[in-house]
């Protein structure tokens, strides 16, 4: 399979592809400064892991502009059976709100749209799960759902993946979610 990774930077996309393929990946490096996709051969498939978008300290919206445009293109050009968002859990509702504030659209929901316009089902992997507190998590993962135009609970949809890189909680089913639709 051809998977590809995506994610606004700092998420933990690296740690999760880490967590996933037991690559020895550079996690929390500054992020974002290459355009350059990486891909790493892991057990028969080719894993795709773009660059990080959206804001990041010290780089210019010109250079975050590109790196978007490159990832549309990208992804849009290329063939993959399947594609992972990677989000921040506790942060990811937060951020949404404040861009709907502003009258735009978030840019993971626009991110989420599209990979499912291309039909690459995606999943969205809710990273950092370890950080809400247990009996905050449906909360927060119902109100992602919804965000992206679901109806809660989130359980009822197979796409969201509550998961930490860190204590590698829904390790399993991660894998599983990704290679049996
Ligand atoms: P990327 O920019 O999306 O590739 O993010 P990284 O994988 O480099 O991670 C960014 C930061 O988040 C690092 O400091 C990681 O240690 C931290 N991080 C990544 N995944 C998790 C997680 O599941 N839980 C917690 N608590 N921290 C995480």
């Amino acid at each position: 399979m051809r998977i590809v990774f995506v994610g606004r930077s700092n998420v933990g996309k690296s740690s999760t592809i880490k967590a996933l393929t037991g690559a020895k990946i550079k996690v929390g490096k500054r992020p974002g400064v290459t355009l350059k996709p990486r891909i790493i051969y892991w057990q028969g498939h080719e894993i795709i892991d773009l660059p990080g978008f959206g804001f990041m300290a010290g780089v210019s919206h010109e250079k975050q502009e590109k790196i978007k445009d490159f990832i549309v293109e990208f992804l849009e050009r290329g063939k993959f059976d399947k594609a992972i968002q990677v989000t921040d859990a506790k942060a990811f509702a937060e951020i949404a709100r404040r861009w709907e504030k502003r009258g735009e659209i978030p840019i993971e929901i626009e991110m989420f749209n599209f990979l499912r316009e291309l039909k690459l089902k995606p999943l969205l992997v809710a990273n950092k799960i370890d950080k809400i507190p247990k009996d905050k998590r449906d909360e927060k993962l119902n109100e992602i759902c919804m965000l992206l135009g679901f109806s809660a609970p989130w359980y009822k949809h197979d796409f969201i993946i509550p998961f930490s890189a860190k204590t590698k909680e829904n390790l399993e089913l991660l894998k599983e979610r990704i290679f049996h639709d």
